[in-house]
Formats: structure tokens, C-alpha cells, sequence
């Protein structure tokens, strides 16, 4: 199953063809928001472009928000990097940078950016070889993306104030503490089943 494009971008078809189905969602989510945006042009230098990108931020009922972005590029080899970092959390190209991209015609996005997490072929791979280890790679993918949205959404509400993202910081730090390297507790030796 497939579900359809929304644009007539190729690389959405890219993000389609290799993406499962509830990422590519995510993908189209972010190419919805293209409505709001509006773009400038901040400089240009060797190669690499520095673009503004106003979003409008829905508050409430009808009160709007306006948020900026910045969107760096670089021609050769093609890299892009937003201020918004949703693919540093999230593993997907933001709206700001997808919409940067389509501006320039560029009708692919690199490799780099398709990240193996999401892919279907992945996926496939695992039903057609059922080893252990390719089964616990896709419920590891999935506890990996339950747990990058949570956390998403604590950075964007965190980072608003200084006091908050110190505070947050801090916490990690503790948190960190508790979830030291890769031991299953039910395997390692030694160790008592948690439930
Ligand atoms: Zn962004």
C-alpha cells in the first residue's frame, strides 16, 4: 500500500518510495506546512546560501505567531542545516529546509538524508529474514521514534526560556545516569528481570 503524494515534488516521491507509511505522514506533514512559510534571501557566499524562513505559528484560536528560521545551504556536495534542528531530533528534513530545497530545484535530496531508520526496504528485509537480530531492529526503530517525539516536543517547550533549558539539561544529566550503556536486563547475566 501507498498512500498518495501531495505535491508535485519528485522528492516527495523520493521520501514515498523509501520511507515506510508513517513517516512518510511525517514528511507530508511538514510539506503542509509549506503554505505559511514565506522565504528571503540573506547572503550568499561560495557556494553556501543563507536563507530566512518566517513561518506563521497558529496560537490559540486565531492569533497568530510569527517564528524564523534559519536555513543554511551549501552547494557542493549539497548540505542543508535549520535552525528549527527537527532532523538532529527527529530524522526528518523540516518544512523550512524542504521548502529551500524545492525552491532551488533540487529535485533530489541526498542519501544522507533518507536515514535507514525509516526506510521500507529495512523492513522488508526483516520479513523475509527472520533472525533475531533483524526483529529486535524494527522494535528497536519504533521505541527509538516513541521516544524522539516525546522528547521533541520537551527540547521545543524547554528551549523557550534559559531557566527552562538549564533545568532540562540538568535533568538529562540525571537521567543519563540511569540508562548507562546497552544491557538488557533480562539477558545480561547476572541481572533480575525489571517489570
Ligand atoms: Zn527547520
Amino acid at each position: 500500500m501507498e498512500i498518495p503524494c501531495i505535491t508535485r515534488y519528485p522528492l516527495e516521491k523520493q521520501f514515498q518510495k523509501a520511507y515506510t507509511i508513517a513517516k512518510f505522514k511525517e514528511v507530508q506533514e511538514e510539506l503542509r506546512g509549506f503554505l505559511y512559510l514565506t522565504t528571503s534571501l540573506l547572503g550568499c557566499e561560495g557556494g553556501r546560501s543563507i536563507f530566512e524562513v518566517a513561518d506563521e505559528i497558529q496560537v490559540g484560536d486565531d492569533l497568530l505567531k510569527h517564528a524564523t528560521f534559519t536555513v543554511k545551504i551549501d552547494e557542493d556536495p549539497l548540505d542543508v542545516k535549520c535552525s528549527c534542528k527537527l532532523f538532529e531530533f527527529k530524522g526528518i528534513l523540516c518544512m523550512h529546509t524542504l521548502r529551500i530545497l524545492t525552491q532551488l530545484g533540487k529535485h533530489i535530496v541526498p542519501s544522507n538524508y533518507i536515514l535507514d531508520w525509516w526506510r521500507k526496504d529495512v523492513k522488508r528485509k526483516c520479513t523475509f529474514v527472520k533472525s533475531s537480530y533483524d526483529t529486535s531492529s524494527i522494535d528497536d526503530a519504533r521505541r527509538y521514534d516513541r521516544i524522539q517525539n516525546c522528547f521533541y516536543e520537551l527540547c521545543s517547550n524547554a528551549s523557550k526560556f534559559e531557566s527552562s533549558c538549564v533545568k532540562l539539561i540538568n535533568q538529562i544529566e540525571q537521567l543519563k545516569v540511569q540508562y548507562p550503556g546497552i544491557t538488557d536486563p533480562v539477558t545480561s547475566t547476572g541481572g533480575t528481570t525489571v517489570d
